[in-house]
């Protein structure tokens, strides 16, 4: 995205600093703090000494103590001084966040529209932030310094340890660069990062050197879109570009999609750069790591002794200084974005991020999104092309099966059958892939036509096979679990039927169909336990599975090396959808999956089937073309006058009662109307009717929402700047919730 311009240079923010040398050093002082409170600003305090931009402070707020972060200190307060409060204690046991990082949260603030202080200090692990953490011990101690003592004395224990690690890297000191000796004294633990021997760097091919040579060569700013068809090793150009913005003393930041794509990444991390850095100055940062994890990743971070973070959406909030590559993998990807609190997308604030830090951003994909696509066209990103596969293997080939004409067996067709029969006949594996998790959609009963509805929500409840002999019905959407009536709610029916089939059903047939093989099956369901996903594809990396099914939770960026066979199942459920994203997301996540098979030898098989062999989608996937999919699909975004050729807010209203949620939405959109008819207000702003949403009720409550775009980026944000606080606080009474999220990826 082009991200709109702040006021706020870094040359004013270091001016802010430390108070004025002008000013006598004499109390009081004045601060402005960000406090985590849903009101916007930020609020004076005074203090008896200096405090320094970007430290933590414990503040007295109302009745409450509150933890914040000094974001300026001014000459002088907003507000009368007699009515400022004085702060009751700074935190000083990590160096203050910098300019940059705060430049980026204020960003972040004013783009997403939420207050500074609840873009802040959300970010930061929790007991940083926690003013029992603090308060709750002597003065003086505190989980940073806990912290660093238990470090310290790991440090001790762990010497001989870290004598071992050095030699093992002094092995291939004879190809690769030396380190720095000094950083081989610090003896930190790293966790969740398995131990794999170290291999000496690949060769690169032409088209990997190139887009190598490409990125290092710039030291300034630069975003690089690297399209790359799968299996072509972009990972090993980011590897290479790390290794050598490394070298140049610069550090690193890696986003990845998935928390299950950290461990096989940081083990790449380890083998390869091994030379330029220690396995402890690799931090990690995503949801899946405890607290005191992520709290000592973020000390690493903040301390300056991390060179490499590695993480997922969030990582892009660690406060890294020096920054020379960002690299978000797979930058398509929808979980870049949160949906939650503060929605913000971590690619597009990477590519903030880089411009302001001066680092190289590279965002890699084979799908990449259309709004990467759409800004390198523009020539706001390079754009770097793999088009070979790196192990000289070539593209699977993709064909579709009409199953139209064809005779199914339990959603399966023949030659799907054969297929598979045959690829387990020359040892190799075959992963089935059914974006669809549970038993079933939905529990039936043929006599009345009943549907196995959630109580709570609009939606069905999904068949779960729980146990062995147990079914139960889940709801996806409110997580209510209830017993399978033994009988039809509705006509007393005991012949209550399982109408289509979920990841456990087509598992269970499956091992009917082929008793010999060794099934695995992976999705949410089979990996809610901590460390089951990473033992479940350490098994497929073993060869200990012939066949594994999965949700597209196997899709992503997993190198099989021994996959011959894909088989996609009810791809067509995507096909029509009302979200104009659908067929993108579609897109890409068929490429992806499609993209497991044949990596290593051979040439893959992928079988698709489908009810509708003649949509364009599917053509173009046969045809492993991305740019002409992009293409055409560009064109009718730009006809329908769509993202990225507009820009969208969605203002989304949640209450018991669905009427009480448009009714809000309803007055809503008439304050805007009210401002646009004003002289000032610019004139491209088109606001949409308030709508329920597709499921529109969830955990009893009803939502509804109202679009507002426009071509103008800057437009809309004026709007959005003038609207939002007249719409009152996002809890208001009657239990009426509503929040705003600035460029939706769904709507
Ligand atoms: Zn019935
Ligand atoms: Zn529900």
């Amino acid at each position: 995205m082009p991200p709109i311009e702040l006021n706020s240079s870094p040359a004013s923010l270091e001016a802010d600093t430390l108070p004025h040398s002008s000013k006598p050093f004499n109390p009081p002082f004045w601060l402005q703090v960000a406090l985590d409170v849903p009101l916007d600003g930020v609020f004076d305090y005074r203090a008896d000494v200096p405090v320094a931009t970007g430290l933590r402070v414990i503040v007295p707020f109302g009745r409450r103590q509150l933890m914040g972060v000094v974001v300026g200190c001014p000459d002088q307060p907003a507000l009368p001084p007699e009515s400022i409060k004085s702060i009751e204690r700074v935190i000083d046991d990590l160096p203050p966040l910098t300019p940059a990082w705060l430049d980026m949260a204020r960003f972040a603030a004013e783009y997403y529209q939420r207050p500074l202080g609840e873009v802040m200090l959300p970010v930061m692990p929790t007991r940083l932030r926690s003013v029992a953490a603090y308060t709750s011990v002597k003065s003086g101690d505190g989980p940073v310094a806990k912290q660093l003592a238990k470090q310290a004395k790991q440090k001790k224990t762990k010497a001989h340890l870290d004598d071992v690690a050095v030699e093992t890297v002094a092995h291939h000191q004879d190809t690769l660069q030396p380190r720095q000796s000094d950083s081989a004294q610090e003896g930190r633990v790293i966790q969740d990062i398995p131990t794999i021997d170290h291999k000496p760097s690949m060769q690169l091919n032409t088209q990997q050197q190139l887009a190598v040579e490409t990125i290092t060569e710039t030291t300034a700013y630069q975003t690089y879109l690297l399209f790359g068809v799968t299996g072509s090793g972009k990972t090993e150009v980011y590897l290479a570009a790390a290794a050598r913005v490394l070298q140049s003393g610069r550090r690193v930041l890696f986003l990845v999609p998935e928390i299950n794509l950290t461990p096989q990444f940081a083990a790449s991390l380890q083998a390869r750069l091994a030379p330029y850095v220690q396995a402890d100055q690799i931090a990690l940062m995503h949801s899946g790591l405890t607290d005191t994890q992520r709290q000592e990743s973020w000390v690493r971070a903040a301390m300056g002794d991390a060179r490499i973070v590695l993480g997922t959406r969030m990582a892009i909030f660690a406060p890294l200084s020096n920054l020379g590559l960002i690299v978000v993998d797979e930058e398509h990807d929808p979980s870049y974005k949160q949906q939650e609190g503060l929605r913000y997308s971590a690619r597009d604030l990477a590519v903030w991020r880089g411009r302001q830090d001066q680092a190289t951003v590279v965002l890699g994909s084979a799908t990449p999104s259309l709004e990467s696509w759409a800004q390198a066209q523009r020539g706001h990103y390079k754009r770097l092309n793999l088009t070979e596969r790196a192990h000289q293997t070539l593209m699977p080939h993709i064909r579709l099966i009409d199953t139209r004409r064809a005779d199914l067996k339990q959603g399966l067709t023949p030659q799907v059958v054969d297929a598979m029969t045959q690829t387990l006949a020359q040892q190799q594996q075959v992963l089935v892939f059914l974006n669809r998790r549970g038993y079933a959609p939905v529990l039936h009963c043929s006599s009345c036509g009943w549907l196995s509805q959630c109580k709570n929500c609009s939606v069905f409840a999904v068949l779960h096979r729980d146990q062995p002999n147990k079914m139960r019905l889940h709801c996806h959407h409110c997580g209510q679990q209830t017993p399978v009536p033994k009988a039809c709610p509705e006509c007393g029916d005991q012949d209550l039927q399982a109408m289509g089939r979920g990841t456990q059903r087509l598992e269970e047939h499956l091992t009917e169909l082929f008793p010999q093989a060794r099934l695995a099956r992976i999705d949410a369901d089979s990996t809610r336990s901590k460390g089951s996903a990473q033992a479940l594809f350490e098994q497929v990396h073993a060869g200990l599975v012939d066949i594994l099914v999965g949700t597209q939770m196997v899709s992503k960026g997993h190198d099989f090396a021994r996959l011959g066979l894909v088989v996609v199942l009810n791809a067509d459920s995507m096909l029509f959808s009302q979200d104009f994203r659908a067929p993108e997301r579609l897109f890409a996540q068929l490429m992806q999956v499609a993209g497991r098979a044949g990596r290593h030898q051979g040439q893959g098989q992928v079988l698709v089937q489908t009810g509708y062999p003649d949509q364009p989608i599917y053509k173009a996937l046969c045809q492993h073309d991305y740019p002409g999919f992009a293409q055409s699909t560009l064109e009718e975004r730009r006809t329908a006058q769509l993202p990225p050729y507009v820009y969208q807010a969605l203002l989304t209203a949640q209450a018991r009662e669905l009427n009480t949620a448009i009714d809000f939405l309803q007055h809503s959109r008439d304050v805007a109307q009210t401002w646009l008819n004003t002289q000032s207000a610019p004139e491209n702003i088109t606001l949409f009717d308030p709508v329920p949403l597709r499921v529109t009720r969830v955990a009893q409550v009803c939502r509804a929402q109202l679009l507002v775009e426009s071509p103008s980026r800057s437009a809309l944000h004026q709007l959005l700047k003038a609207w939002l606080p007249a719409l009152g606080t996002r809890h208001a009474k009657g239990q009426l919730r509503w929040q705003l999220e600035v460029d939706p990826l769904e709507i």
